[in-house]
C-alpha cells in the first residue's frame, strides 16, 4: 500500500512516516492551541497551513485533511 500523500509505502493508517510524523506533529499543535487559543480544528488548520515556519510534509497532510 502507498502513502495518500506520496509514493512510500504505507506505516500507519494512511500515511508514510514522513506524513504520519507531520500529523502527529499538528495534533499534538492543536492541543497546545486549544489550550491557549481556544481554536477550532478548522481554524487551527488555516493558521498553521498560513505560516511559513510549516514544513512540506505537514502543509501536504493539512491539504489532506482539509479535502
Ligand atoms: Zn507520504
Amino acid at each position: 500500500m502507498k502513502c495518500k500523500l506520496c509514493e512510500r509505502e504505507i506505516i500507519e493508517k494512511e500515511f508514510c512516516l514522513f506524513h504520519r510524523y507531520a500529523y502527529d506533529k499538528i495534533k499534538k499543535g492543536y492541543v497546545i492551541w486549544v489550550e491557549a487559543l481556544d481554536i477550532n480544528w478548522k481554524d487551527y488548520l488555516n493558521e498553521i497551513e498560513k505560516n511559513s515556519l510549516t514544513g512540506r510534509w505537514a502543509k501536504e497532510v493539512i491539504k489532506f485533511i482539509k479535502e
